[in-house]
């Protein structure tokens, strides 16, 4: 949060370092809370005017930052990988989006069947912003091709929800993509308000490490030698499997990074604290969650050797489910069976999370600060399959960060 806050919840937040910048709050309170970049280069709330009473109660109810209660409904629910009806592996079956997207093109298939298929009139999601090519901003496409230029993962911060207030006063139909912390704040609104459902029938995610801040961008940009103001464009994967961070001027220059380099040693160390905490990095909340279906070498780690991409497929819900063979039908995807338990090596990243979240929250708890409620994440029976050493590693690791203001 920056500047003066009328909100006891927002002052809590931002006292925790809690936000995950999905932009629920100024949804809930869009004359009162705007998002902004701040000096770290997050995007979070900015208080224009006072929050009533009300909507302070509704941002604390909404709020993913304070907490997520996901619960199993039925479903089969994995303790590492969550609340789910199937699991595949799967592509696009158009050639060019499967090379520009992130990984095998699923999430955009199954936009692109949304749309053609009439169960949606518009795709609320995240494309490059054209007045700050390392930025975000969020699009509301109404045509398949819309959603091909918006296909591929931005490591940078968005805020899906920030503007939603407009559209849910609309009639129209919307399939909504978002980091699963912004799935899990548009479930939790969807409770207090009946029009969520209607405006967003179809809720769709992906794996998240996490959100670096701008400054992960800027520094890839300063090792390329590449100067921001000569950007014209830039991607940061894609085009391939897993493709490379690309800044690409004026005149068409191109200057690359591979993903390992890029994503492993510069972006993932400009995260923002909540995603070190978060215990629902695999989207818990959505219908349909996608993410990288890596190749595993013969220590059970993933590849990053670039190839054909390949997407994970997960149902989490029956609509979710549905809308995957719908696709398959129409000839927009193809699936495989895949067995989750593969994830366990493939996605060491997700695992060590839902792992460790416990440790690191507990060192929130030792020094007194405000404390996130996760429910329906196993996390105590989770952390039991770390070693004592890892855990504590992870306990005064954070305990640190905190004391040494490094949040
Ligand atoms: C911050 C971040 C962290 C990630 N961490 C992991 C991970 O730990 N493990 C893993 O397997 N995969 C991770 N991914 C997801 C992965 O990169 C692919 O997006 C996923 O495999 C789906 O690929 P796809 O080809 O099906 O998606 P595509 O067809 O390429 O579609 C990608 C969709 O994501 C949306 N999108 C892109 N960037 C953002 C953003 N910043 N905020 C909101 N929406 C966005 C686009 O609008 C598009 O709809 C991450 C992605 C992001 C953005
Ligand atoms: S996590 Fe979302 S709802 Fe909570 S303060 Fe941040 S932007 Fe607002
Ligand atoms: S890691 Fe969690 S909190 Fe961070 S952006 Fe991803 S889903 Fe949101």
């Amino acid at each position: 949060m920056t500047g003066r806050s009328s909100s006891p919840t927002l002052r809590r937040i931002a006292k925790g370092h809690l936000c995950s910048g999905c932009g629920a709050c100024a949804a809930i309170a869009p004359e009162a809370i705007k998002m902004q970049v701040d000096d770290a280069g997050f995007l979070r709330p900015l208080e224009t005017r006072d929050v009533s009473r009300e909507q302070d109660q509704n941002i604390a109810a909404v709020c993913p930052g304070l907490g997520l209660d996901l619960k199993p409904e039925g479903r089969r629910d994995h303790t590492l990988w969550g609340p789910y009806i199937e699991v595949y592996s799967g592509q696009s079956c158009d050639p060019a989006l499967r090379h520009k997207a992130s990984s095998g093109g699923g999430l955009s298939a199954l936009l692109i069947h949304l749309l053609d298929s009439g169960a949606v009139d518009r795709v609320l999601q995240v494309g490059a912003d054209p007045d700050l090519p390392i930025g975000n901003r969020i699009v509301l496409n109404d045509t398949g091709s819309d959603v091909f230029n918006s296909a591929g993962s931005r490591y940078a911060p968005s805020a899906p929800l920030a503007g939603i207030a407009p559209l849910l006063e609309t009639e129209i139909r919307i399939a909504f993509v978002g980091k699963p912390c912004d799935v899990a704040a548009l479930r939790a609104l969807a409770r207090s308000d009946p029009r969520v459902d209607q405006r967003f029938p179809y809720m769709l995610s992906f794996f998240c490490a996490g959100v670096p801040s701008l400054r992960g961008a800027r520094e890839v940009l300063d090792v390329l030698g590449v100067a921001e103001k000569n950007v014209a464009a830039f991607r940061y994967r894609g085009d391939g499997w897993p493709g490379f961070a690309t800044a690409i001027s004026e005149t068409g220059e191109k200057a690359r990074m591979s993903y390992a380099d890029s994503w492993g040693g510069i972006l993932s160390r400009h995260l923002q604290f909540r995603c070190k905490i978060c215990p629902d990095g695999t989207g818990g909340f959505a219908d349909v969650v996608c993410a990288d279906a890596w190749e595993a070498d013969e220590r059970g780690y993933p590849v990053f050797a670039e190839r054909d991409g390949i997407s994970l497929v997960l149902s989490r819900t029956k609509k979710g489910e549905d809308l995957i063979r719908a696709a398959r039908d129409a000839g927009k995807l193809t699936t495989e069976p895949f067995e989750l338990e593969t994830l366990t090596s493939i996605q060491p990243g997700q695992r060590d999370k839902r792992r460790l979240a416990l440790s690191r929250i507990t060192a929130l708890w030792v020094t007194f600060r405000p404390i996130p409620r996760f429910r329906g994440f196993h996390l105590a029976r989770n952390a039991r399959h770390a070693t004592t050493r890892l855990l504590a590693k992870n306990f005064l690791g954070t305990f640190r960060r905190i004391l040494t203001g490094r949040m």
